[in-house]
C-alpha cells in the first residue's frame, strides 16, 4: 500500500485547497471524498429520491452507479458533473444521504482503492477515523464557525451562487450537526490526527504547516 495523508474536518476549514495543494507539493494524488458523497447526492436526486427514502431503495440504485474521480473531476457514469455538484441543493443532499448505511459502504470500496495506485492525499470528514485508519500521517482542520460560514459565502458567491451570509451560517451549523451526530462514521478527529486551526491562517500558512508536521 502506498503512503496516506488524511485530512478531516468540518466544512469551510479550508480543507479543499489546502489539500489539493499539499497534494501537488509532494507529487501525491488528491482524493476530494466530499466530491464523491455530492455525485452520489446528485445521482439519487436524478432518480428522484428524496429524505425519507429506504435503504434498501438506495442500495438498489446505486447498484447502477460507475463514480469516478479523476484529475480533480467527478463523473457519474462517464459524464463530468464536477460542475452540477457544487451547488447549495446538493450540499445539503450530499449531507442528507451520507449519513445513510448503503452510501457510506458503497463509498468506502471506491475511497479505498484510490491509494492503491499512488500515494494519496485523502481529504473528507472520516478519512483518518475510518476509511484509512492506518494512515500513515493524519490531519484534523478547524476553524471557528463564522469563518467557515464566511469562507462559504465567499466562495459560493464568487461561483455566481445567490446566497446571504446568514443562510450560509445557518447551513454550516446544519451540516455540523448533522455531520457529526450521525450514527454512521460521524465527524470526528482520529486521536492520533494533529490539529490545526485554520481561522486566523492563510492558505500558504496552512500548507506550509501541514508541510513542517510531515
Ligand atoms: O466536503 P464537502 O462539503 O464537499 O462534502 C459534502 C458532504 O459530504 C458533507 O457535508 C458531508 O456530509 C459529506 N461527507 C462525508 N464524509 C466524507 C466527505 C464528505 O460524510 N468523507
Amino acid at each position: 500500500m502506498n503512503r496516506v495523508i488524511t485530512i478531516d474536518g468540518p466544512s469551510g476549514a479550508g480543507k479543499s485547497t489546502i489539500a489539493r495543494l499539499v497534494a501537488e507539493r509532494l507529487g501525491f494524488q488528491y482524493l476530494d471524498t466530499g466530491a464523491l458523497y455530492r455525485a452520489v447526492a446528485l445521482y439519487l436526486r436524478q432518480k428522484g429520491l428524496g429524505e425519507d427514502v429506504r435503504d434498501q431503495e438506495i442500495a438498489s440504485l446505486l447498484k447502477g452507479l460507475i463514480l469516478s474521480f479523476k484529475d480533480g473531476k467527478t463523473f457519474i457514469n462517464g459524464e463530468d458533473v464536477s460542475g452540477q455538484i457544487r451547488t447549495p441543493e446538493i450540499g445539503h443532499y450530499s449531507s442528507v444521504f451520507s449519513a445513510r448505511r448503503p452510501v457510506r459502504e458503497f463509498l468506502l470500496e471506491i475511497q479505498r482503492r484510490f491509494p492503491e495506485v499512488q500515494d494519496t492525499v485523502c481529504e473528507g470528514r472520516d478519512m483518518g477515523t475510518v476509511v484509512f485508519p492506518g494512515a500513515w500521517r493524519k490531519f484534523y482542520l478547524d476553524a471557528s464557525e463564522e469563518e467557515r460560514a464566511r469562507r462559504r459565502y465567499l466562495q459560493l458567491r464568487s461561483a455566481g451562487k445567490e446566497i446571504t451570509m446568514e443562510a450560509a451560517l445557518r447551513d454550516v451549523r446544519e451540516r455540523d450537526l448533522r455531520d457529526s451526530s450521525r450514527d454512521v462514521a460521524p465527524l470526528r478527529r482520529a486521536e492520533d490526527a494533529i490539529y490545526i486551526d485554520t481561522t486566523s491562517m492563510g492558505i500558504e500558512e496552512a500548507v506550509k504547516e501541514i508541510l513542517r508536521h510531515l
